[in-house]
């Protein structure tokens, strides 16, 4: 990676500013899935573990620039602290005097937690008076956030301007499976790519085809695809607005000689529904009254046999309705060929991490990503705020 770490600093006596991604579940002061919570882990110890003292900022949902009392960081603190066994000091200020002397009478190895910075209306509009503000509260800033990478905040990207920058262990261990695997792939290297649309991924299939051996497509997002090869696909998902554009990528694969593999049989079924009557078809053959809603046993054979032949795979998007048993098995036999494979295999996307979570796969594979958004836009190519405002190597 050609961006400073913490493992560049020298921290006793050191004040870093750290922006996490502590932006898990809670309802109720209860915090649901804490798997954010616990990947920040590493950086904040080792920053303790070398004589630093922390303050950490981040956001919690949608505030939309006023306090919201289910939105305050307190809740997060006390877990954190007990992540951590030792104390995590929350306060009401997301920025300001009072954090300033708090961030001030801190001593090496303790911790403090600002508050949620979507409290405040200037950190979404990058404002550098807000930038600045947290700037005063330590030496090094240091960005763990890579969940909000995306964004240019006055937390995530302004910051940076007004002192030392430098990356998290959890930043350098995502940026290193995506970009840095994206970059220098052992080949074969092939991706599959899923979910309900393709508009959400045009970028990435355009991105990809230049880089990858060959691209599986599944999901919803195939039946644009196999419309624009002429089969009807009955009342399937279809997004007819993007029907140029996947004609488009098929040209594209086909210039460059990347394999484009499209579903060849389904599971369709007569209701968008756990309980639907449903059956294997090929996708020539889908009728109305009729919609796919996971790929057949006959695709899901060759997208395994292709993850068992390759050396890299990065996985985004599921291959069928998973969150209905019925037409889970797609996304499972991707699942389960990644964990049987021992190719470098990544996973990116909020539903497919929560697929392979679900199945109790996700400690075999390489890389489980943690920021949907963010993987996204690597996967596309884009250069993201919060990584391009870190000081390089
Ligand atoms: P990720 O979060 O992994 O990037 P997406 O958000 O793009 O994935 O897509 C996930 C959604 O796609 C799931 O809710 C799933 O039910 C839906 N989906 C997958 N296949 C189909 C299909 N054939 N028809 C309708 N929806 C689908
Ligand atoms: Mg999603």
């Amino acid at each position: 990676m050609n961006k400073k770490s913490i493992r560049d600093i020298q921290w006793p006596g050191k004040r870093a500013v750290v922006r996490v991604d502590f932006n898990v579940p809670i309802e109720h002061g209860v915090i649901g899935d804490d798997t954010r919570i616990r990947s920040a882990v590493p950086t904040i110890q080792y920053l303790v573990d070398h004589g630093a003292s922390v303050v950490l900022m981040s956001h919690l949902g949608r505030p939309k620039n006023t306090v919201v009392e289910s939105l305050r960081l307190k809740p997060i603190a006390t877990h954190l602290a007990e992540l951590l066994k030792q104390p995590v000091t929350a306060i009401p200020d997301v920025a300001g005097p009072n954090a300033l002397s708090a961030a001030k009478a801190l001593s090496a190895g303790q911790i403090l937690m600002l508050e949620n910075t979507r409290f405040d209306a200037r950190e979404e509009a990058n404002d550098p008076s807000l930038a600045k503000e947290y700037a005063a509260l330590g030496d090094v800033y240091v960005n763990d956030a890579f969940g909000a990478a995306h964004r240019a905040h006055a937390s995530t990207a302004g910051i940076a301007a007004y002192l030392p920058a430098v990356a998290g262990l959890l930043m350098e261990r995502e940026l290193e499976a995506l970009a840095g695997t994206l970059a220098n792939p052992e080949r074969p290297f092939i991706t599959i790519i899923g979910g309900a649309k393709i508009s959400d991924k045009i970028g990435v299939i355009e991105n990809l085809l230049s880089k990858v051996d060959a691209l599986l497509i599944g999901g919803g997002m195939a039946n644009t695809f196999l419309l624009a090869q002429g089969y009807a696909m009955g009342d399937s998902l279809v997004e007819t607005a993007s029907l140029d554009l996947a004609k488009r990528m098929i040209d594209l694969a086909a210039a460059r000689g990347t394999k484009l593999l499209l579903p060849t049989d389904a599971v369709v079924a007569d209701a968008f529904s756990p309980t639907a009557n449903t059956m294997v078809v090929a996708v020539t053959d889908v009728k109305p009254g009729w919609r796919i809603l996971d790929i057949g046993p006959a695709t899901r054979a060759v997208y395994a046999a292709q993850v068992a032949a390759a050396k890299t795979v990065i996985w985004n998007g599921p291959m069928g309705v998973f969150e209905m048993p019925a037409f889970a098995e797609g996304t499972r036999a991707v699942a389960q060929a990644l964990a049987d494979s021992s190719a470098k295999s990544i996973v990116g996307g909020g539903d497919s991490v929560a697929a392979i979570e679900q199945m109790g796969l996700a400690e075999r594979v390489s890389h489980i990503s943690t920021g949907g958004g963010a993987s996204l836009e690597l996967l596309e190519g884009r250069v993201l705020p919060g990584v391009d405002a870190l000081n390089n190597r």
